[in-house]
């Protein structure tokens, strides 16, 4: 296959995911934070998310620095990239919906933060890194290049295993009993089995 086709997607997925994002992070600039937990680990594993989201797959697909790794475009892989990305995206869209004002980029407890547990969060405590796992997969099965189309799955491996367990316990912390029963009732990623 082409491989332009999948690196089109690749595209397309980086500028819905921006623009998903920017109205939430526009209404996250007037809202008083109480607490913030953005450490340099918090701060490095973002701007890892960012840089093989973002920054890697436009150098592949731009610029030739990342070309002694391409391998090429079949359509299974392409057609795995497709399903990926549209349920990725569609879950980032919903879990910022569904979050609303509680959203934030980095840990933190706003002002009248409330816990949401409907929508897309009522099975799962996660849905916005079930997204992110789902475009990471996307990236790697649409991008034919070995460097930057599995880059995000290793940061998104990162970033789930170091950031999950202190945002729990931040909630749990804000929420106590309402989050604990909340947790029992619901998996992390992939409702009822995980
Ligand atoms: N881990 C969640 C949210 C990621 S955004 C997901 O994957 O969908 C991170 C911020 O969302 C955290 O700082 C926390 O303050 C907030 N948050 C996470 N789960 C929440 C919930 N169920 N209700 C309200 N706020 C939540």
């Amino acid at each position: 296959m082409n491989p332009w086709f999948g690196k089109i997607l690749v595209l397309f997925g980086i500028v819905s995911t921006v623009a998903i994002r920017a109205p939430h992070g526009r209404r996250h600039g007037k809202i008083k934070i109480v607490e913030n937990r953005m450490g340099s680990l918090e701060i490095g594993l973002l701007t890892l998310m960012w840089i093989t989201m973002m920054i890697l797959p436009i150098l592949a697909i731009f610029t030739p620095v990342f070309s002694f790794a391409d391998y090429g475009l079949y359509p299974i892989p392409f057609a795995i990239g497709v399903v990926c990305l549209t349920a990725g995206l569609w879950l980032f869209y919903r879990s910022h919906a569904d979050l609303g004002e509680n959203w934030s980029v980095s840990l933190e407890i706003h002002d009248g933060h409330k816990l949401v547990t409907h929508g897309v969060y009522e099975r799962i405590r996660h849905p916005m890194y079930t997204a992110n796992f789902l475009q990471a997969v996307a990236q790697a099965f649409l991008l034919d290049n070995w460097i930057a189309g599995p880059s995000c799955f290793v940061a998104f491996l990162l970033l789930f295993t170091l950031r999950v367990g202190a945002e729990e316990g931040m909630m749990m912390e804000k929420f106590g009993e309402e989050y604990a029963r909340y947790k029992s009732g619901t998996k992390s990623l992939i409702p009822y089995i995980w």
